[in-house]
Parts: C-alpha cells; structure tokens; sequence
C-alpha cells in the first residue's frame, strides 16, 4: 500500500496517447502496490463534472481547476490518482501544482501531425473541416510545459516504457511504498 497519495497529471494534445499511458500506468501500480490508482479522464469530466463548460480560455481553466480539485482531494486522502486531460494552458497547471503538493507532471508528447494521422475519436478531421472549432493545436493554442517531471515520447517509446518511466520518477521521489 501506499502510506499517502499522489496524483500523475498526464498533460498534452487529443490523440497523444494520455488515456492509453494513464490505463496501462494504472495496471501496473496496481500490481506494484496491491492500491489500484483512480483514473480522471478528462474527456469523461466533460460528459459529467463540467457539462456546463464550453471552450473558451475561461471555461478550460474552470475545467481544470476542477480536476486539480478532485485530485487534490484524492491526493489529500490517501488516495494515488491520474489524470489525463489536455490542460492547455501553463498557468492553470501550475495552479493544479500548487493545490495537489505531490502531483507529477508528466507531458505526453507526440508532434501534432501524428496525433491527427491517429485521429482516435475523428476530432482532427471535424477540426479540420471546421465542423468544430476551437480545437487545441489546430486553432486553439496548447502551451508545452516549461518544467515537466517527465517527458514521454509516444512517437518513439512503447506505451510500456512510457509507464515504466513514470513509475521509476515516482519510485525516486519515494511516492511508492514498495
Ligand atoms: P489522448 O488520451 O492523449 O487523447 P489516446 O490515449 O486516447 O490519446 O490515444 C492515443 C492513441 O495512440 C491510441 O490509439 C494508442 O493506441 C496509440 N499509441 C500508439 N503508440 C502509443 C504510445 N507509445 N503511447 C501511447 N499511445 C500510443
């Protein structure tokens, strides 16, 4: 068991692959630590906690503020948890930084042009077409973080790489009990 919580803020573009390292970075630590983490995602939060919330630069900031706060009360309760939500803007994460205390920042990072190749849930291509608008890294901006803890690279390394690294940093900040 882990004696306190902790929160993997996966952050980056639709399609970088966030849902896909949160699911298999949840298997595992469940089979390290025996204390299966929550996984936030951000795309679920939107159908349920911020259905309100559109995409202005307000209502995306609201969107993870609210996040932020559930991780922090999961955190705060012994409670390993990770999120995967684009969360755009440095600012707000930083924000989230500050409310959680032991939060990872972790950029998925993967050039734009293969996250549209991917298009997992044809986004990019309604974006495209101007079917929506507002889309991050199509005509909305995403802020790359400036000092993430780790940074994965989904073009380059296995989702199981990509999890091992994440629980390593985790290991050497002595987050995990075993
Ligand atoms: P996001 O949550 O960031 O929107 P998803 O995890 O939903 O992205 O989608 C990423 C897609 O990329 C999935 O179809 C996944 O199988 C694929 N993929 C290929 N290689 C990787 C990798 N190394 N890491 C993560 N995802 C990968």
């Amino acid at each position: 068991m882990t004696e306190q919580g902790f929160t993997v803020w996966l952050t980056g573009l639709s399609g970088a692959g966030k849902t896909t390292v949160a699911r298999r970075l949840a298997d595992v630590l469940a089979g390290r630590t025996h204390c299966r983490p929550e996984v936030i995602d951000g795309d679920e939060v939107r159908a349920v906690l911020s259905r309100d919330l559109g995409f202005s630069r307000e209502d995306r900031e609201t969107n993870i503020r609210r996040i932020g706060a559930v991780c922090g009360t999961l955190t705060r309760g012994g409670v390993p948890n990770i999120a995967a939500v684009v969360s755009p803007y440095q600012d707000a994460r930083d924000d989230v930084r500050r409310e959680v205390g032991r939060l990872l920042e972790v950029f998925v990072d993967c050039p734009l042009a293969l996250c549209e190749q991917r298009d997992v849930k044809g986004w990019y291509r309604k974006a495209r077409s101007g079917e929506v608008t507002r889309f991050t890294g199509v005509d909305d901006p995403y802020e790359r973080p400036e000092r993430p803890d780790v940074t994965l690279h989904s073009d380059a390394e296995t989702v199981d790489q990509s999890a091992g690294r994440v629980v390593e940093a985790l290991h050497a900040r002595g987050w995990l009990a075993c």
